[in-house]
């Protein structure tokens, strides 16, 4: 009888891990890709996405059904809809679907590759569906266009991006502010004075210990925002754009196999799993990507989990035991500055030139990648 592989999320992890099994052409097993949106979204250049003019929209979204329909047709399905609950036990999901019906899928194998979203909303990921990602990015850059001063919220790796990308464009003729919540950019991280000097070349002013606390209307002018911080102070804008925070997205899983607590890294309620990316207290629930978000959440760590997992899904269907999960083999985390520079370590320890960050993400913020989630080269 054919078995069922499900994969919640039409992201990086979830297309990655479907192109993976589909590729190896598994008798008798069939691959449901469940995704809210019906496209991929390359996020990666979101932030020079609200820029207007930069980015065109069929660059960055791509329909997940030109990934699949390379494929058998009997081999896969692409169901349009949100994972709403899951009972591990019985081994089904329930989906409410894109016209609101309700469906439950039995699953054989499951992986759990929901992601994190932006807290608050914000256009850097896709929480919802494909329109709801335009129509953010869309009125984003409708109002960066606009606005004369720009506050951008949080200066981890989004904010630094965003800024930079502000201050590329407009730093000589907009006023772009970036609010630090502590006294280093980027959490203290070791490329905190090299973000700091380029973005200054930009032209960006940098807030220091400015963390936000609340964000309202002003009273005094319906077009402008009132950006209030932890120290009391306020700042008055056109346009606040927050980088601040990510909440995964296991709303539908139950409690028992979320994470109770964050750290400094991780967000409270990503999945729990074990060394083979197996969801804790599972036998064939796994997990990739950001809806993890251990050692951090990052593109090229949820590359190679969802390596893992689909190896492990298939080890797993042949009756076999799965394999200890593999990381990346040096931690790279890349910033780009505006669309000239970069900034970027190895490790924490090895600084990378800023012309090596422009050359490989802050040129063209990797798009040319999409390329090979579409036509399964990733996998
Ligand atoms: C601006 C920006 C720049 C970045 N740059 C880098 C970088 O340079 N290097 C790097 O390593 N990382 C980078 N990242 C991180 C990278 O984007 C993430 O690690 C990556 O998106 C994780 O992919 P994912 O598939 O796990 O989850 P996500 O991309 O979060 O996707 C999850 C998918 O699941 C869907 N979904 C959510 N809930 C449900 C549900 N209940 N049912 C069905 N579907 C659901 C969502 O709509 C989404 O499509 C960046 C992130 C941002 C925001």
């Amino acid at each position: 009888m054919s078995k069922t592989v499900l994969i919640l999320g039409g992201s990086f992890g979830g297309l990655h891990v479907a192109h993976a099994l589909l590729k190896k052409n598994i008798k008798d097993v069939k691959v449901i890709l469940v995704s809210k949106n019906t496209h991929f979204f390359w996020n990666l250049a979101s932030v020079r996405a609200i820029i207007p003019g930069q980015i065109k929209d069929e660059d960055i979204f791509k329909p997940l059904e030109s990934a699949l329909s390379r494929y058998p047709a009997e081999s896969w399905e692409l169901v349009i809809g949100t994972a709403t609950e899951a009972d591990f036990d019985a081994k089904t999901v329930g989906i409410t679907l894109a016209d609101g019906a309700a469906r439950t899928i039995p699953f054989d194998q499951l992986v759990l590759a929901t992601g994190a979203r932006t807290n608050p909303d914000a256009p850097w990921k896709a929480p919802g569906s494909y329109e709801q990602a335009l129509a953010a990015l869309h009125a984003t850059s409708a109002g960066v266009a606009n606005a004369q001063h720009i506050v951008v919220g949080g200066a981890g790796g989004t904010g630094i991006e965003v800024a930079g990308e502000l201050g590329y464009e407009y730093g000589k003729t907009k006023e772009i502010v970036l609010l630090c919540a502590g006294d280093k950019l980027a959490n203290g991280h070791s490329v905190a004075a090299s973000a700091a000097s380029e973005l200054a070349k930009l032209n960006v002013t940098i807030k220091y210990n400015a963390r936000v606390v609340e964000v309202r209307p002003s009273a005094d002018n319906d077009n402008k925002t009132v950006v209030v911080l932890a120290n009391g102070e306020t700042v008055t804008t056109d346009l606040y754009l927050p980088t601040t925070g990510q909440v995964p997205n296991t709303d539908y899983i139950p409690a028992r196999f979320l994470s109770g607590e964050g750290d400094s890294a991780t967000a409270a309620g990503t999945v729990v799993v074990d060394e083979f990316l197996r969801v804790a207290g599972t036998q064939n629930v796994w997990a990739c990507g950001d809806v993890v978000s251990k050692p951090r959440a990052g593109f090229f760590i949820t590359q190679k989990q969802a390596a893992s997992v689909a190896k492990n899904v298939e080890a797993t269907l042949a009756g076999q035991q799965p394999a200890v999960a593999k990381g990346p083999p040096a931690d790279i985390f890349a910033c780009a500055v505006g669309r000239g520079r970069g900034v970027g370590r190895i490790n924490n320890s090895i600084k990378l030139p800023s012309f090596v960050v422009w050359l490989s993400k802050g040129r063209n913020l990797a798009i040319p990648m999409l390329k090979g989630y579409i036509d399964g080269s990733i996998a």
